[in-house]
């Protein structure tokens, strides 16, 4: 599926919005992106999954298990997992840290898919990968469906996105919208 495509599916399930947003960082943007508004429907989230999937099968890439940091990843990973035909587990995050709960644990010789929905500047997924690696995993592959980095975070591994997306952030009195007195719209909860 072309980019152009991709971005009208999000677009039509409000996953992904143009104006003028002040993010929960405090940053203004020219875009918004909210993957659960997309990823609430099944048959969305599967196509997703299985368009991401076959990035994967076209660089020959083989995966044992899925793993994928909450709660943002958790939908799509376990889609992944459902196109790949393999496990998905998740991470969370105690007291700062990233771990496994609930018994979910990793075998040496696993081959490891990390997923995530969006990647912005890449430090939870590298948080994600560290974690991992003491496990003696083998991680072979990232991917998000959105990339709000537009290629630009290296992860020591090939990386696929669905989209990728020039993201333009402010700071307040940088703000070249505010600055034509464009209304400023908060959205949601993040992610
Ligand atoms: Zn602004």
């Amino acid at each position: 599926m072309q980019q152009d495509e991709l971005k009208t599916l999000f677009k039509k399930n409000n996953a992904l919005l143009t104006g003028h947003f002040k993010l929960s960082s405090g940053l203004h943007s020219d875009t918004y992106f909210q993957s659960a508004l997309i990823l609430q429907y099944p048959k969305e989230a599967e196509f997703l999954a299985q368009e991401l999937a076959k990035k994967l099968k076209e660089n020959n890439i083989t995966i044992d298990v899925v793993v994928s940091p909450a709660m943002g990843g958790v939908i799509i990973g376990y889609e992944m997992g459902r196109a790949l035909g393999v496990r998905a587990i998740f991470t969370e995050r105690v007291d700062g840290k990233v771990l496994f709960k609930r018994g979910f644990s990793l075998k040496e010789s696993e081959k490891v898919l990390i997923i995530e929905d969006v990647i912005t500047t890449g430090l939870s997924t590298k948080e994600v990968i560290e974690f991992i690696k003491l496990s003696g995993c083998k991680i072979v592959a990232v991917g998000s469906l959105v990339d709000r980095s537009a290629g630009k975070v290296d992860f020591g591994v090939p990386t696929f996105s669905l989209l990728s997306l020039e993201v333009k952030s402010y700071k307040e009195q940088e703000c070249p919208m505010c600055k034509e007195g464009v209304v400023v719209i908060k959205p949601g909860s993040r992610k």
